[in-house]
This record gives C-alpha cells, structure tokens and sequence, in this order.
C-alpha cells in the first residue's frame, strides 16, 4: 500500500479510507482559509456550525434518514447509550426485551437491568454465541418498551440477515460494527446508535438516531447529559460536541458518496467478504467460527482445530505486513475485521496468504 501503510484488520478503531485521511492532513493546520483548525474552532463558530450542518445533511442523505428522526452526534460511545437507552425508553412500561447474541448485547442487557424489568427475547449463548436466533425463537413482551438488538457481533462475526418482526415495540440498534454498510429501512426502528470507530470515523463521536416521538420520556433520574430530548432541542450542543470527529465523519461520507452510497458499499463489502469465506470454506485447516446464515460481512472469524497452529498464523501474518488479525481474547481464533474502508486488496492479499499457509502446514 502507499505511505508504507499495512492492511490493518483491527475490530476498532479501525482503518479509515486513505483518501479522508489525505485531506484531512491537507487541512490539519488551515482549514479552507479559516486560518485554524478544525480542532482549535470553537464550535460556536460560523465555519464550524457549516461542518456540523453539512456533516449532518451527508449523513441523513446516506442512510436516508426519514424527517420525523434526529440525527445526534454525541460523545461517550457505543457503551454510554447502553445506559441512554433504558433511561430514555423504558418509563413507558418499565419493561424491555434484550435479544443477547454477543458480547455487547450482553453488556447492553446487564446495564439495562438497574433500570427496570429487562427480559431475555432470544439468546445463541447455548452454542457460543455462533449463530443469529430466527424469527420464531424470538419473544417479545407486547408491553415491552422497546426490543433491543445488536446487528453485528463484531467479536464472534454474526450479523444478523433480518430485521426482527416486534409488532408494536420499537426496535432499538446497535449497529456500531455495520453501519452505513449495508442499506437500512431507517423508518423500521425506533432508534439506530453507533460508536463512529468502526465504521465511520475516529473514536470520539457517537451516532444516535432517534425517532422525534421516543425522546422526551426519559426517567426523573436520567443525567442530563444522557436525556436525547434535550440534545435534540440543542441540535447536538448543550456543551462541546466531538467537533474533529464530526468533520471526520462529514469527509467519510463524501467518501462513501464517492463509492456509490451506501448501496454501492454493500455490493463492495459483501464481495471482499464472500471472497474471505470462500477461501476459508475450500480451505483443508480453517474454518469458521459464525454458521453459514449468520456470518458477519465485517468480522470474519475463522479458526483451525489447533491453538498452536493459530498463533503460527497470527505470527507468519504480522511478518508479511497484516496487523491485527488475532481474534479476541474471550473466544480465541483469528478474525479479519474488513470494514467499508478496508481494500479489495487487502483481503486479496489476505486470500492469498491463506492459501498458501493452508498448502504449507
Ligand atoms: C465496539 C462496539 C461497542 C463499544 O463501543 P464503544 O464506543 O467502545 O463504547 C458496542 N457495540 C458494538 C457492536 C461494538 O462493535
């Protein structure tokens, strides 16, 4: 790759396209005459206010954002709105229904229980969390209020294929390690949520997209800084907003503009994944973690029947120049995180390097 930059397969933060980061170097001490940058703005500013509007304007077009929701730009991460989100639903009914497929669902779902009567929908923690639950499996209370899931399980590599059937309940998302890569029905939940650093830009910005008529609700107790209400009143600024982070993802999204939206993305993404599973099926060692039907398209987790031959693996892939491609520490393996911004190339060349290692061990 050019400017000496490797592969990087890393679950987060993770890479981002080459392009932003040029033009964010371009502009890092002088933004478009201003005289500053972005970062030394104050975020009251006229110059800022046009990033933060035209950021916004981008991101809504994106993922076509119906106009009875709010895009948010917060801080705190994925994890704060594990606790935003019981203290801004769940006064309705105090009831909610977690589906726990991974890891931060889980996290989502224990957070939740200080805050009111969380049920367990539907779980695939009996087979270690491999594989998506199917419709059928899934229990929703009718006075639940909300039903919460996590789209993509970044450290076990499902997503689910299939948007939940609630009837009434609102959908709350997590979509931290898909989003903007693959089309989604916005006006099919109630909210969507996402820390930026998978997918979208540098740790710092969270992505909350709230149906208007679910804000406003929150519990006596709720910080203020957790109420969605009162962002929404304050367009993402009753204080300092994550203002780098917010131009980072404005060029990000130019970016995905430039690769055909995010339609076009979800052609992309999906062919470097079909190629990564393609050659880890008709492999002799490998073989992955996610059954067929559940597999993600952005954490490809694979793993061979030995612990040793696995770190042989990791090791021989940091010599030729892949970072990152060790699975997480609670499950093991290997897992090749191939976000929007990750090349063809890169998991080409990461095909190929699997091939050649199944032929020679
Ligand atoms: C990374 C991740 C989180 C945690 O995000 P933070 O921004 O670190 O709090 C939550 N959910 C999913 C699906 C993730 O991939």
């Amino acid at each position: 790759m050019a400017n000496g930059r490797i592969y990087n397969f890393s679950a987060g933060p993770s890479m981002l396209p080459l392009e932003v980061l040029e033009r964010a170097g371009k502009e890092i001490t002088n933004y478009q005459g201003s005289g500053m940058s972005v970062m030394e703005m104050s975020h009251r500013s006229k110059v800022f206010q046009k990033i933060f509007d035209d950021t916004k304007a981008k991101f809504k077009k994106l993922m076509a954002v119906p106009d009875d929701y709010e895009v948010l730009f917060l801080q705190g991460g994925a994890s704060t709105q594990f606790s935003a989100i019981p203290l801004n639903l769940i006064g309705s009914t105090g009831k909610a229904d977690y589906a726990v497929t991974g890891n931060f669902s889980n996290l989502a779902y224990q957070e939740a229980k200080k805050y009111g009567d969380i049920a367990v929908a539907c779980t695939s923690e009996d087979q270690d969390f491999s594989y998506i639950p199917t419709q059928d499996k899934i229990v929703v209370r009718p006075d639940a209020s909300y039903f919460y899931y996590c789209a993509n399980n970044t450290i076990y590599g499902t997503e689910w294929q299939y948007i939940p059937e609630t009837g009434n309940v609102p959908i709350v998302c997590d979509m931290s390690s898909d989003i903007c890569s693959r089309q989604v029905d916005v006006s099919r939940y109630g909210v969507i949520y996402a820390g930026a650093q998978k997918n979208l830009a540098p740790a710092g910005v969270t992505i909350v997209i709230v149906k208007k008529e679910l804000a406003g609700h929150e519990l006596p107790i709720t910080p203020k800084m957790l109420g969605w209400q009162i962002e929404i009143e304050k367009d993402s600024m009753y204080n300092t907003p994550p203002c780098w982070c917010i131009y980072m993802l404005g060029l990000v999204c130019d970016w995905l503009e430039s690769q055909g939206g995010v339609a076009g993305m979800e052609t992309i993404k999906h062919g470097k994944a079909q190629m990564l599973y393609d050659v880890i099926d008709n492999s002799r060692l490998f073989h992955c973690a996610a059954q067929p039907g559940s597999r993600s398209d952005m954490n490809v987790t694979f793993r061979t029947d030995s612990a040793e031959l696995d770190a042989k693996f990791v090791a021989e892939s940091t010599e030729q120049g892949f970072s990152n491609l060790k699975g997480h520490r609670k499950v093991g393996g290997m897992r090749a995180s191939i976000y929007n911004a990750m090349p063809i190339e890169g998991v080409e060349k990461l095909c190929e390097f699997i091939k050649h290692f199944d032929q020679n061990n």
